[in-house]
């Protein structure tokens, strides 16, 4: 092309690097024109990084390829002059060069748009013309140069004169091409091919000058703006080059010093999920953990490595380590969770999980009994059953089922609505003496919302007031269509007395089971459902988990809601510890890290670090999600809002229960309480005992405190006497819910169904034959009394209520031991005391109950 020809007059001459030299070595009165010349030819050898290596120590492009040289072979005060000229250039290069590049980049955007707004055709047949006329321009020129040339080599080389007699130079058309272009704004001209060969040729300088610094910046300025260049050299120049060197300085001094960190540091895509841990965080930045925590202090963080910091802050301590952060979703995070469908071939069979449903006192938990032959509804407080149970048993046929018994239909909904679909089947207990009552009413929506499907067991036809036909009557009038009448809802005749009809009933499970074709895949990772959880003393949190699908393993790592943890142990319904658990079977499972709540879904990952991150990003999640529901997080801010609420018509309560299951069943139950006027509104429910924190959130909102089959510690009882906060216990649900009823109406009389009269605590506990384990007793609070009814606490949490069998001061049976007196006490049908256990002796009053 043009410049490679240009280059050929000077290269026979010399050669390149030659002839850089020469022009070097040139009076400095006259380098500009000289290195005019030597820019246009050095910009079309690029590729030849050798020019700069072969320019003289001294020279000014010697200087800035290699500062440290700088001093060789030079007398200071030409330094000093060289440094100056080249300061000024770099410093008019700057502006000029922020210019240039706007101008650049625009001229580049409509450049292309305009190339794209042109057709192929258009376009090779312009091309095509360019081409032959490109080659009759150059093979005039060459003729042209050729002549040239060959004045040249007889005159003296660096004549100015020559380089102008060239007509028109190499130089000169360039720069008038490079105005023409940059100055284009008609459509594209026939120039357009040339003006791309220029801006190519701009983009290798650009190259050039990013690699060999000011020397080429030098050269090139001094070729544009030789005047201005010229001024640089006088007085304008020196206060600006003074400046100037002392940013160039700075500027090397900063480069020696990064580069002696800057070579091994490498950066790293950290993978950012919504919070991480700081360790963690850290870790995969593949920083010391410390320097991380100094990192987020100096941003006024203070935080240790086991805390979470969420992910904006985490990404601006990534970008100060100069690390790219990669933001990941929820679904990543949970992405290690094995949801790989299961092939057809690997699975199997599995037992059906049925859920007993029904009204109070039809019969569920003696249906559910009768079936295992075990008898645990005489030891039940009022005859309710509180606590959700899971348990297999084996029919007469081989056939294996999983039974839960749920306290309630609330449970089965709220475990629904965190995702747990855990039933296959609904066997709806409907008493012959009693036919379809509400809550039978309200178990049949349940299981249709569920699209479960529904057995009948109409019990109790023992009775002679039975009328099972009623029950089959009354099951159509809510849209549930028996086989009798021509439905597909099987019944079966059943008393869970004597035993009758059970056995068809589990033929009948087994069938509708067999229809329904319920399989797992026993071979991967498990996957379960929380039944109920709750924080056992000694044992820790415990879990009554129902493996759905997989098998669980001792040693398996898992994540359960916003827990997660290592199985440490399974035991099973019998209370037997087992090494695994298959589809379908109900495990009580230790080693939790905390206490999932009932319907959270367990699942089996890979690494400890998984199972955190995606509880962890859980926690998160439902912070963030309460959050933005303006519901309150902190205790303080749950009063602040209960203070702010006052002035609305509702009953604030707080609930405290034995279990999980219980407390979700009460907050269920209690939330459908109320009209327009008043509504029942829970503050806050858990497990446990009564806190002082329960009694001072309760005081701050004028909230009783409810304890279902649980007490208020020491402090909290103190707490709640010197602040006047009512605490009420119960140990049935439905009287809770019925006085909750009457209270929000402004029923409730000021009377309580029953009070407390003592509290004896267990010294020792004595085995006597014929009586059982009888409780040495310090009487510590009012009065024991024979004829009382007495409950007995473990950590503040009821685990008996029952009559005294005995109460005995000395060798005497006696009605009253008065506080601060030692006595004997035995319970009736009951022998689990400990030593430290806690008996509560109540008395029940008669109150009118309005309903
Ligand atoms: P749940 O509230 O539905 O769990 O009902 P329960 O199982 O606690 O039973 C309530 C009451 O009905 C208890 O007193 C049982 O003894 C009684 N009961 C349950 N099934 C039968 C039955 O088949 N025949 C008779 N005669 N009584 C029954
Ligand atoms: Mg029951």
């Amino acid at each position: 092309m043009s410049d490679t020809d240009g280059k050929k007059p000077l290269g026979v001459g010399g050669g390149a690097g030659r002839s850089g030299h020469v022009k070097q070595s040139f009076s400095h009165g006259r380098t500009h024109n000289v290195v005019v010349e030597t820019k246009r030819k050095r910009v079309v050898v690029p590729a030849k990084p050798g020019a700069g290596a072969n320019a003289r120590p001294g020279s000014p492009a010697a200087l800035a390829s290699d500062p440290s040289k700088r001093p060789a072979g030079i007398s200071e005060a030409e330094m000093e002059r060289r440094l100056k000229a080249l300061a000024a250039a770099k410093a008019r290069e700057a502006s000029e060069a922020e210019a240039r590049a706007a101008e650049e980049k625009a001229r580049e955007e409509e450049r292309e748009r305009r190339r794209a707004e042109i057709e192929a055709k258009e376009r090779e047949e312009r091309e095509r013309l360019e081409a032959l006329r490109l080659k009759e321009e150059e093979d005039a020129r060459r003729a042209r140069e050729a002549e040239v040339r060959a004045q040249k080599r007889e005159e003296t080389r660096a004549k100015p004169a020559a380089t102008e007699a060239r007509a028109p130079s190499p130089a000169d058309r360039a720069a008038a091409e490079a105005a023409a272009s940059r100055a284009e704004t008609k459509g594209v001209s026939t120039s357009a091919p040339r003006a791309k060969t220029d801006r190519e040729r701009d983009q290798r300088q650009d190259d050039n000058n990013r690699n060999k610094n000011a020397r080429d910046d030098n050269r090139r300025t001094t070729g544009k703006l030789s005047v201005t260049q010229a001024l640089g050299d006088g007085e304008g120049g020196r206060q600006r080059s003074l400046a100037a060197m002392k940013r160039k300085q700075e500027k090397a001094r900063q480069k020696a010093m990064g580069g002696m960190v800057k070579p091994e540091k490498q950066v790293r895509d950290v993978q950012l999920p919504e919070s991480i841990v700081v360790s963690e965080l850290a870790n995969r930045m593949a920083e010391r953990t410390p320097d991380v925590i100094k990192s987020l202090m100096r941003m006024g963080m203070m935080v240790t490595a086991n805390q979470a910091i969420d992910a904006d802050t985490a990404e601006i301590v990534i970008e100060e380590f100069g690390h790219k952060a990669v933001r990941v979703s929820d679904s990543d995070v949970e992405q290690v969770i094995d949801m790989v469908e299961d092939k057809a071939e690997d699975l199997q069979s599995r037992p059906p999980v049925i859920t007993i449903m029904g009204h109070v006192d039809h019969g569920k938990t003696s249906t559910l009994d009768a079936i295992r032959n075990a008898n645990v509804v005489s030891g039940e407080a009022g005859g309710i059953t509180q606590h959700i149970g899971a348990y297999q048993v084996k029919a007469k046929n081989g056939a294996i089922l999983t039974f839960l018994d749920t306290p309630g239909h609330a449970a089965f909904t709220s475990m629904r609505a965190r995702g747990a679909q855990v039933t296959d089947i609904v066997v709806l207990v409907v008493a012959a003496d009693d036919a379809v009552m509400p809550q039978t009413v309200e178990a049949i929506n349940h299981a249709k919302a569920a699209k479960v499907p529904m057995i009948v067991a109409i019990n109790k036809i023992d009775k002679p007031a039975a009328n099972s036909q009623k029950v089959r009557t009354d099951l159509l009038q809510h849209e549930v269509v028996v086989e009798e009448m021509g439905g597909d809802v099987q019944t079966v005749e059943i008393s869970a007395k004597t035993g009758q009809g059970l056995d068809q009933l589990l033929e009948a499970i087994a069938l509708q089971a067999e229809i329904l074709e319920l399989k797992a895949n026993p071979d991967r990772p498990a996957l379960g459902a929380v039944i109920e959880a709750q924080l056992d003393v000694g044992r820790g949190p415990v879990a009554t988990v129902l493996v759905q699908n997989g098998t669980l393993k001792r040693g398996d790592i898992f994540v359960v809601g916003e827990q997660w943890g290592k199985v440490r142990a399974l035991i099973n319904d019998k209370g037997d510890r087992i090494n695994e658990a298959g589809p379908s079977v109900p495990v009580e499972v230790l080693g939790l890290n905390g206490t999932p709540e009932a319907g959270d879904v367990l699942n089996v990952v890979e690494t400890e670090a998984q199972a955190r991150e995606i509880a962890e990003f859980r926690i998160q999640q439902s912070k963030d999600k309460r959050a933005a529901a303006g519901a309150a997080i902190t205790l303080d801010q749950l009063m602040a809002k209960a203070k702010a609420d006052q002035s609305v018509a509702e009953l604030p309560v707080l609930i405290k229960a034995d279990v999980q299951g219980s407390a979700e069943a009460i907050v269920q139950a209690l939330e459908k309480i109320g009209n327009d006027e008043v509504r029942v509104r829970v503050l806050h429910y858990g497990v446990g005992a009564i806190t002082e924190s329960d009694v001072g959130l309760a005081e701050a909102s004028g909230a009783p405190v409810i304890g279902f089959n649980v007490r208020a510690n020491g402090p909290a009882r103190a707490s709640a006497n010197q602040k006047g906060v009512e605490i009420r216990y119960y140990s049935i649900i439905y009287d809770l819910v019925d006085d909750i009823k009457a209270a929000a109406s402004g029923l409730l009389s000021a009377e309580v169904r029953e009070h407390f009269i003592g509290y004896a605590e267990i010294r020792e506990v004595f085995r006597v034959s014929g009586i059982g384990n009888v409780a040495g007793c310090l009487v510590t609070e009012g009065v024991a009394r024979r004829s009382a009814g007495v409950r007995l606490l473990r950590d503040n949490v009821v685990i008996h209520e029952g009559t005294l069998k005995t109460l005995k001061r000395f060798k005497d049976e006696v009605k009253e031991v008065q506080s601060g007196q030692e006595c004997g006490m035995a319970f009736e049908n009951y022998d689990d005391i400990r030593k430290g256990d806690v008996i509560e002796i109540f008395e029940r009053e008669e109150v009118q109950r309005k309903l």
